[in-house]
């Protein structure tokens, strides 16, 4: 952490609690572009920026303008024996669903346009509403839900899986690339540069100079007794614990010590997700028919058609997205469970670390999907080849969301509650 109170200051100083450990401790005032970390776990408990608000607004307004050029401009264009198919982003859930597949395509519409439209909407909601004379007030609670929001965008693993489409498509017919897949990609980029950029607890305080009603706490985070303080999950507010308040005074959600029934959640989704892997990889993903005979490909014969295609690359990174990363995400979440079962005490910040790593790496697994609700909308030529959903593909969009949910019901704060606690 840095101690000198730097000239150009643009954070007061707070107490936090570390999300990742729960260590309670005072984050100085910094100036701009400097970064606090947790002296126990090495977790970034702040990051400044240079004009954090600006930034944040152009930044968003330009994807925004980039989503709306997306969203209604063709993404690919395919044809075969002069027919011609085109996709948008729309193609993909509509072709699964009519296939049967509605709850498969209200997952792929909900992470490729619902969530990253919704994220930057709401994010332009707050930021300009901050620039109003008279703030709303619910505007704490929207920006609440970006948080929660926020992993569910999954533009980026999108524009990945729209790629290895275009590699497995060309192989069977002749495709054109459209203008929605440079918007996406610019897309793409002003959304890692805005979450990058994003000073989250710079815009809570000036929700708090804005005077914005139902806050009482501009001087909480500094004067709370640690022994009583509560951080809450979602804002990073410290507050007083003995107050018996049930919900955060500044974001309004719910305060809790520790994520509620967090070992046995963990467990449970764990577990489920462990039996729906079965499916998952025995069902056929998808099947080609072409020229009346199918071919049904698991999601480990769709590696190895990349790799008879000589698309190494391709192979190995869908095979890492749907084979491995679901198992290490697995197997990770027993090591951490079980330590804390075992009250271990040892290795506390590599297993902080591996829970990091578990909790960022499970959306690339929707590769798969999201390549096959492309490949379903764009191959549909009859007789001469078509491209179908199969029920591995549901089986297997259960898994990524149920081990989702698992890693964010897991509180990686129970490991060092445990290693802390006396031997029995
Ligand atoms: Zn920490
Ligand atoms: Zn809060």
């Amino acid at each position: 952490m840095l101690a000198k109170p730097p000239m150009n200051a643009v954070s007061q100083p707070r107490l936090r609690e570390c999300r990742d450990c729960g260590q309670f401790q005072l984050v100085p005032t910094l100036p701009p572009a400097a970064r606090a970390q947790c002296l126990r776990c090495d977790a970034v408990l702040r990051h400044t920026h240079h004009d954090p608000l600006w930034t944040q607004l152009a930044l968003n307004l330009t994807a925004l303008l980039l989503l709306l050029i997306a969203v209604p401009s063709v993404l690919m264009l395919v044809s075969t024996a002069g027919q011609t198919h085109v996709a948008d982003m729309f193609s993909g859930p509509v072709g699964l669903d009519l296939h049967g597949m509605w709850e498969l395509a209200a997952v792929v519409l909900f992470t490729t346009v619902a969530a990253p439209a919704l994220k930057i909407a709401c994010m332009l909601y707050v930021l300009i509403g901050l620039r109003l004379p008279y703030p709303p007030r619910h505007i704490r609670t929207v920006f609440a839900w970006v948080e929660h929001l926020r992993p569910w965008s999954m533009i980026e693993v999108y524009l990945l899986s729209v790629f290895v489409a275009y590699v497995k498509l060309r192989a069977i017919v002749f495709i054109q690339i459209g203008v929605a897949l440079y918007a996406l990609g610019a897309l793409l980029l002003t959304m890692i540069a805005a979450d990058v950029l994003l000073d989250a607890q710079f815009i809570w305080e000036a929700m708090e100079r804005r005077g914005i009603p139902g806050q009482d706490v501009n001087s909480a985070g500094v004067t709370t007794a640690r022994g009583d303080a509560i951080g809450c999950d979602t804002c990073g507010l410290v507050s007083r614990a003995a107050d018996n308040r049930s919900h955060c005074p500044r974001c309004g959600f719910r305060l809790r010590q520790r994520k509620p029934d967090s070992l046995r959640r963990t467990w449970s989704l764990g577990i489920a997700a462990a039996i729906l892997y079965v499916p998952a990889n025995v069902y056929p993903v998808l099947t080609v028919v072409q020229l009346g005979a199918g071919q049904p490909s698991t999601i480990l014969g769709g590696a190895r058609e990349l790799l008879g295609a000589g698309q190494w690359p391709l192979a190995a990174l869908v095979f890492f997205a749907s084979i491995c990363v679901p198992v290490l995400k697995l197997v990770g979440l027993t090591i951490l469970l079980s330590s804390i079962h075992w009250r271990r005490r040892d290795r506390l910040r590599d297993r902080t670390v591996l829970y990091r790593i578990i909790d960022s790496i499970g959306r690339w697994s929707m590769i798969d999907i999201f390549m096959e609700s492309i490949l379903v909308a764009l191959v549909q030529f009859g007789a001469l080849v078509t491209i179908n959903p199969g029920f591995g593909a549901i089986a297997f969009a259960g898994v990524v969301i149920l081990t989702m949910f698992a890693a964010r019901s897991f509180d990686p704060r129970l490991m060092w509650d445990a290693a802390q606690a006396p031997t029995a």
